[in-house]
């Protein structure tokens, strides 16, 4: 049931195939995020239509709001949201620590004051992980400690020692809950680590070696990065962790997503990415395209004819004209929103799609694909 077999590489970049309960993914993918059950101004029909085969939902949001008592009631959350496809659920750790207003950590686990009503509310590592097991996505997250990005060693070690010791309890419990089943169908769901360890080298190879000694995982996630580090410092922890992984498993970069994260997180060997960015970005009118980011509120697109990207197929560039869409966007009307939303995720999944070709090709496609892709987004004179 959590089965993934790579197809080929190229250097440090793998394709292949992730095999989960609710289908088949095929690797490098990004997900969509779907914070509080919904991929903001997609419909799951629109989802489909872009090509996402897996979309991250946020365990902290279902769980301040509607409760995961509620999504269970309605069917569980893929029922709940309508996405048949697969889903994978975060911890909840990383918005305890960035978004939620008031926090405590100890041992035990994390109080926090939720950011809809106000109240106080603990998440612990078994608590955690019951609430990813009742929302039942087809991967569940174990419960971490993110230090911000500029951590010094102390702070990033304490957060990685409390990490290890959550990990250990979120994988018994997430144990007991899948032995305990008995009208459910077996292995619903599978439980990956996060790597922790900021950008302090001994800190990543050390907090690796004792996860994979900690059990046999079907995945692991490389958390605490594009946190507010540098760039380069990404890039020298996955380089770092790229040959001390093992090869058979998974490797989700956590939060990643823009395009040329996603290029450069590849050529280290990375498999599956989520960010928020290209939604984020498309309700605010700014559009990934070929060549470069482009902001389509620009007054020089008023009278422009062209899609908004010449080289995608997704509606919004297969129907209407830069003109148009940025009459949208200063008219403030929902459509504009949705429509730079769907063609910023077509974008990223069809980025993953072309280093998935790329790689299968061999011979150093990849590495010459990036450099046309780099210099043609990076080219300057773009709005
Ligand atoms: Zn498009």
């Amino acid at each position: 049931m959590f089965d993934f077999q790579i197809a080929a590489t190229s250097g440090a970049a793998r394709t292949g195939t992730l095999t989960l309960p609710h289908g088949t993914v095929e690797t490098p993918v990004f997900m969509p995020v779907g914070t509080q059950g919904t991929v903001r101004a997609l419909s799951p029909t629109d989802l489909k239509a872009v090509g996402a085969s897996m979309v991250l939902a946020n365990t902290y949001h279902l769980h301040v709001r509607p409760g995961e008592d509620i999504v269970s009631q309605l069917g569980g959350l893929h029922r709940f949201m309508a996405w048949d496809r697969p889903l994978l659920t975060d911890s909840g750790g990383f918005q305890v620590f960035s978004l939620a207003g008031f926090r405590r950590v100890d041992d035990d686990g994390v109080e926090f004051q939720s950011h809809v009503d106000g109240a106080r509310r603990t998440l612990t590592p078994e608590r955690a992980t019951e609430i990813q097991w009742t929302l039942g996505a087809d991967i569940a997250m174990a419960f971490d400690h993110v230090a911000p990005g500029q951590a010094d060693e102390a702070t990033s070690r304490d957060a990685l020692e409390r990490t290890l010791r959550w990990l250990e309890r979120c994988a018994r419990r997430h144990e007991e809950l899948t032995n305990g089943l008995t009208d459910q169908p077996p292995n619903r769901q599978t439980l990956w680590p996060i790597l922790q360890g900021g950008t302090h080298r001994t800190l990543r190879e050390e907090g690796l070696r004792r996860v994979r000694e900690m059990g046999s995982w079907t995945g692991v996630a490389i958390g605490g990065l594009s946190v507010g580090e540098p760039k380069p410092k990404m890039l020298e922890v996955l380089e770092l962790l790229e040959p001390r992984l093992p090869g058979p498993l998974p490797r989700y970069l956590m939060g990643v997503g823009f395009p040329e994260d996603l290029v450069a997180a590849v050529e280290r060997g990375v498999d599956l990415f989520d960010c928020v960015a290209p939604t984020r970005n498309g309700r605010n009118g700014s559009a990934f395209t070929a060549e470069g980011q482009v902001n389509i509120r620009n007054a020089a697109f008023r009278a422009d004819d062209a899609p908004l990207d010449a080289t995608c197929d997704c509606e919004t560039c297969t129907s209407y004209s830069r003109g148009y869409l940025r009459h949208l966007f200063v008219a403030e009307e929902l459509l504009g929103l949705r429509l730079l939303s769907l063609h910023n995720v077509r974008y990223l999944i069809r980025l993953a799609e072309a280093m998935r070709a790329a790689i299968r090709k061999g011979n150093g496609a990849l590495a010459a694909w990036a450099d046309d892709w780099r210099r043609r987004y990076t080219q300057p004179g773009i709005a």
